[in-house]
């Protein structure tokens, strides 16, 4: 039924999110004589989402949203030993070790056997590509594409580019807003996997149709979906 599978990388794959979210707790901690920590956490959210239009996603532009926040958020006297932290804690995601989910090798090598696999994922090229490399799964793909952005236009160019049908393709993700809706949109069919968490600015509001769409508890389960769906 399905020629590709393609599937997104972070939260669907390895865990990502986590490190944002410890992150921005010692962020918090940081920045407490300064502040109350719901609104340095609020702020710094909504930093985020503002500077997406100027660095796109990803650790560098999280580590200058927490610069811009702290310098905000102190009227400017936020010491120079903080902002070191700051960049400090960017360094320390950009080298932490990429963490595949249980059974994520196991489903690819078995997918991969009657089916093109794709790695779709969106973020700052540099970034992205040294997490493949690192994640040891880059030769499960046939095909790994690094986007800015994951709409409805970003798949329909991808499939137009390797002439891939719609009908024809699958994809995995754990975002909504990223990997589902827009997949289903121009004709495609999603596996939705929910991660614990998700980023605010991924989550879709009121979101009720469930038509196109598959929903996992986990990535295990993606074999036996495949064969039922054939
Ligand atoms: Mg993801």
């Amino acid at each position: 039924m399905f020629d590709v599978l393609a599937f997104d990388a972070d939260d669907t794959l390895w865990a990502n999110e986590h490190l944002y979210i410890m992150k921005r707790e010692r962020f918090i901690e940081l920045l407490r004589p300064y502040a109350d920590p719901d609104l340095i956490g609020k702020t710094l959210d909504e930093t985020e989402i503002t500077n997406l239009r100027y660095y796109g996603y990803g650790i560098k532009s999280f580590a200058l949203s927490m610069v811009e926040t702290a310098v905000s958020l102190t009227a400017g006297r936020v010491s120079g030993e903080a902002i070191q932290a700051i960049l400090q804690f960017g360094k320390e995601m950009r080298e932490h070790p990429v963490q595949l989910f249980a059974g994520v090798t196991a489903v690819l090598a078995e997918v991969g056997q009657t089916h093109t696999l794709m790695l779709i994922t969106k973020g700052d090229l540099f970034e992205q590509e040294s997490k493949i490399a690192r994640s040891g799964i880059a030769d499960c793909f046939r095909h790994i594409e690094v986007v800015s952005e994951k709409n409805a236009e970003t798949y329909d160019s991808l499939l137009h580019n390797y002439g891939i049908a719609p009908s024809r393709f699958l994809m995995v993700g754990n975002s909504l807003r990223s990997d589902i809706l827009p997949v289903v949109e121009i004709g495609g069919t999603a596996v939705y996997i929910p991660y614990a968490t998700t980023w605010a600015h991924e989550h879709v509001s009121s979101h009720t149709d469930t038509t196109g769409y598959f929903e996992l508890e986990q990535i295990n389960q993606l074999p036996s979906l495949l064969k039922r769906l054939t």
